[in-house]
């Protein structure tokens, strides 16, 4: 798998304490990556291989 450097939902760098990155839910393929703001604020993403949406 190769590294997700960017937030999905701002694109900011994940580079601060509280970032994750996790494969999509549904289908598992895509990494997706979220920084705390996001994910503290509940900012929804969008997978962009099967357009799973979600927090
Ligand atoms: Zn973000
Ligand atoms: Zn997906």
């Amino acid at each position: 798998m190769k590294a997700v450097e960017w937030c999905i939902s701002c694109g900011v760098r994940l580079v601060e304490e509280g970032s994750v990155v996790f494969p999509c839910p549904n289908c598992g393929e895509e990494l997706i990556g979220r920084c705390k703001r996001c994910r503290d604020q509940g900012i929804p993403y969008v997978c962009k291989k099967c357009g799973f949406e979600g927090p």
